[in-house]
């Protein structure tokens, strides 16, 4: 063993529209109360924190830029779905990462660019090839791929409600988180 490092972590990171909390087609969650988790959303966070891995949001909220919301706002339905996180099942994520901006701000954050992801790794030793990214978009996909994410897979409780119609590449296709992270745990733990 000449590995003088720290060994690094695998994460899993989840978008949070359509993946932990129902998607409103052509609309935004603008207020806690507007947050409502998937069924099964918050005991699939559970299984990954069972399993040590932890859990990074990884979230475009353009409605914050388009003035839909406060950043404060943000924050707010932050704290309630961490809060129903907790309530329904004991769950937790590590941290959270949003982009406020416009599409036309052109930031390194806003997906389909992996700034965050990258961002999370910096800030918490993540080892990016071993980990998994769990979304319902096509930015999802190719934020991921940007960031230099394992593994991609598509869970069908968003914006799409079946794979023919998703362009991207994926490693798995699921119907549910619980699915999905069933998957990611089964190719990721003791790998
Ligand atoms: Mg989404
Ligand atoms: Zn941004």
């Amino acid at each position: 063993m000449t590995e003088t490092s720290a060994p690094r972590q695998s994460a899993v990171f989840l978008d949070r529209d359509g993946v932990l909390n129902v998607y409103l087609p052509g609309d935004y969650v603008r207020t806690p109360g507007g947050l409502h988790l998937l069924p099964g959303a918050a005991q699939a966070v559970r299984a990954l924190n069972n399993a040590h891995l932890p859990v990074f949001i990884i979230s475009n909220q353009q409605g914050v830029a388009k003035g839909l919301m406060t950043g404060a706002d943000l924050l707010h339905i932050d704290d309630a779905l961490k809060r129903n996180l907790a309530e329904s099942a004991g769950a937790y994520v590590e941290q959270s990462y949003y982009c406020p901006h416009a599409a036309s701000d052109d930031c390194p954050c806003r997906k389909p660019k992996g700034g965050m992801i990258l961002q999370a790794a910096r800030e918490h030793g993540l080892d990016l090839a071993t980990s998994v990214f769990i979304g319902d978009t096509e930015t999802d996909a190719q934020a991921a791929r940007d960031a230099g994410v394992g593994a991609f897979v598509l869970v069908l409780t968003g914006k799409h409600q079946n794979a023919a119609s998703f362009p991207e590449a994926t490693d798995h296709i699921a119907e549910t988180l619980g699915d999905a992270v069933e998957w990611a745990l089964l190719r990721r733990v003791g790998a």
